[in-house]
């Protein structure tokens, strides 16, 4: 393996190759990223989430203080007073773990109350909880969807829909393609027992939204089912922060809503929402849930969080003025920012090494950001990925776009080297 342009992918699973090789492997493949800098993954931070955060690099002894773009806690409301108390009432009144897997002595009235809010949140009738958002999508789909069906993903889905595909049909359609969409529905309509269509509500690495409404009535049109998963949409996209669904008013016409706690609600934690025949049966037959101990007392800060988007709206103002402010920057500098239209903004570069060695200087001059490479995007579409929050200062988003204009300076990555 040519160790310049690998990624993480090309070792999962190498032919004929033993375990012990393959993992010896990967090592030295670590260590040539960490060699040259480009070793970000799992750096280590010592202070809490935040617009600014102490980190410490791979072989320095000091930290180093970043701007943080990394957090999906988009609205700050990890950190935010009313939320850390209601979690510290929730652990002092229930203690710290809840004791068992829901079926057996683990539901407790926070989780009961966590799945009608949320339910009620998205104008639907029932909630399943899960531990986390990626396995509430790979749980629900593994559960529901078998080899007489069919699953048809966008390309762009997260990992975690794919993993749910697995043991069924799958087939794709490109990004936000309603031509292609309509074109495998249409193969599909006799071939399979039940078609299911998955998107993304918010696209994780590009920030683009998916047109819901479009979809909805070309899925209704076929007779199939639709999936959004909006884990980044929730509490930033919508006027009252119901993410991409509430911009086309598609309550009524996707069939399940699955998402996560573990962004703009600060905390952690996957739902699944839908009809509650649907969500019955998930509860009593889906085994990630059936076999997993419930969510610790913490969940009393989701709920404070829930209220506090209609509460307390300012915080999503002030995030698009920040998405905003970025944004336009980068644009006004020559950069390439796609099609994004949330608080994911993607600079793209293209190639891996580039975008490794931007990485690497951005986080030089104290600017953190994640390099974002194939398998999560395509080989050429290497990009460094930015998360915008509510808490960020224009000042710190300055700094941020000085960062970008030096390293362009030195990597020629803008437009104003290659148009
Ligand atoms: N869906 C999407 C679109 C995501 O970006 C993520 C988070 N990486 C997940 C699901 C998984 O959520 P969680 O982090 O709660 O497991």
């Amino acid at each position: 393996i040519n160790f310049q342009n690998a990624s993480f992918k090309d070792f999962e699973n190498i032919p004929g190759q033993d375990l012990y090789t393959t993992v010896k492997e990967f090592h030295d493949y670590l260590e040539f990223l960490r060699n040259n800098g480009h070793l970000n993954y799992r750096i280590e931070s010592i202070s809490p989430v935040g617009p600014e955060m102490d980190l410490l690099l791979p072989g320095e002894s000091e930290t180093t203080r970043s701007v943080c773009l990394v957090s999906n806690d988009y609205l700050g409301y990890s950190q935010h007073p009313k939320i850390k108390a209601a979690v510290i009432d929730g652990i002092s009144r229930f203690g710290t773990g809840s004791g068992a897997s829901p079926a057996i002595g683990g539901h407790f009235i926070y989780h009961q109350m966590l799945e009608e809010k949320i339910a009620a949140f998205y104008r639907k009738k029932e909630a399943i909880l899960y531990t986390t958002g990626y396995t509430a999508n790979s749980a629900t789909l593994q559960c529901l969807m078998h080899k007489e069906d069919l699953i048809i993903l966008d390309m762009a889905v997260h990992a975690s829909v794919y993993e749910g595909a697995l043991n069924t049909n799958v087939k794709t359609f490109l990004h936000n393609n309603l031509e292609m969409l309509e074109q495998v529905l249409k193969n599909a309509q006799d071939k399979y027992r039940n078609r299911m269509v998955v998107i993304d509500g918010v696209y994780s690495q590009d920030g683009d939204l998916a047109p819901i409404d479009a979809i909805a009535d070309l899925t209704n049109k076929y007779g199939g089912y639709l999936v959004v998963d909006d884990a980044h949409g929730i509490g930033v996209i919508g006027k009252t922060g119901r993410g991409v669904i509430e911009l086309d008013n598609a309550f009524d016409k996707v069939d399940i809503i699955t998402g996560t706690f573990s962004k703009a609600l600060g905390n952690i934690g996957g739902y699944v929402l839908g009809e509650p025949n649907l969500i019955e049966y998930l509860k009593y037959q889906s085994k990630q849930h059936l076999f997993s101990t419930t969510a610790t007392p913490a969940i009393f800060g989701i709920l404070k969080a829930i209220d506090l988007v209609d509460e307390e709206p300012e915080w999503r103002s002030k995030l698009w003025a920040n998405i905003n402010y970025l944004k336009n920057g980068l644009i006004s500098a020559g950069f390439d920012v796609g099609t994004t239209a949330s608080a994911v903004i993607p600079v793209k570069i293209g190639d891996i090494p580039k975008t490794l060695e931007a990485g690497r200087l951005l986080l030089k001059t104290g600017v953190y950001t994640n390099p974002i490479m194939y398998p999560a995007v395509s080989k050429k579409n290497a990009r460094i990925r930015m998360n915008v929050m509510a808490t960020h200062t224009f000042e710190q988003l300055g700094r941020v776009l000085e960062a970008f204009k030096q390293i362009d300076g030195i990597l020629k990555i803008s437009n104003n080297y290659n148009s």
